[in-house]
């Protein structure tokens, strides 16, 4: 449905020219549940001024009630609401282009990083040490992050044998909120969910490695 802001303004931009009746009672029928639906969209969004605007542009539209505007000013109107659809759909083109590259971007995660070390958001700043992987010969510290308030900690594992993990004896619990992220007995594994801001939630992350062990 992304683009049928698109379709819409072409179809509006046709009304300019000498078409039957019956075509633009379609496209006001058309144009209405169009309208309709994304006021409804964006009021899921919390987007109010514009779930206003759409409610403003279906009632315009709507082929039950005419409202007597005369041709000149249909056509005005068409106009206007053709090029308010295509900025719009530019905007929220744009807008999810950038997002799709943050996200490829902010793909940090305990698994394509090591050591030490401290990770800096670069959307509001926050910075903070974390611990990655640090081990000895027979135990090792395991950065984690909190799913529930994006705390990072670390998470001791000791083993009798040289350089693996020994099984997971305990629920990973969160320092801060208390959230398990791990349960006792579950199969000991690194944490490779991408990591996130524990301020503002953006993976936007960079990591400046200090240690490695
Ligand atoms: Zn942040
Ligand atoms: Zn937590």
């Amino acid at each position: 449905m992304k683009w049928n802001k698109i379709i819409l303004a072409i179809a509006l931009i046709t009304c300019l020219m000498h078409m039957p009746y019956g075509y633009y009672i379609l496209i006001r029928y058309i144009s209405t549940v169009i309208f309709g639906f994304m006021a409804y969209k964006y009021y899921k969004n919390k987007k109010n001024e514009l779930c206003i605007t759409f409610i403003i542009l279906a009632l315009l539209f709507q082929p039950f009630v005419k409202i007597p505007l005369g041709r000149k000013i249909w056509n005005i109107i068409d106009v206007a609401v053709a090029t308010f659809l295509t900025i719009l759909f530019l905007i929220e083109y744009f807008k999810n282009k950038k997002n799709e590259y943050s996200q490829k971007k902010g793909n940090l995660t305990f698994c394509n990083i090591h050591g030490a070390g401290s990770i800096t958001c670069t959307d509001c700043g926050m910075q903070t040490e974390v611990t990655v992987f640090m081990h000895g010969p027979y135990s090792c510290e395991i950065g984690r992050q909190c799913q529930s308030c994006g705390t990072f900690f670390t998470e001791h594992n000791e083993s009798k044998i040289y350089h693996t993990f020994g099984p997971q004896t305990k629920n990973t619990v969160c320092p801060q909120c208390g959230t398990i992220n791990f349960r006792n007995g579950e199969l000991y594994k690194r944490q490779d969910t991408p990591l996130f801001c524990p301020k503002c939630k953006s993976r936007n992350l960079q990591y400046q490695m200090e240690f490695i062990s």
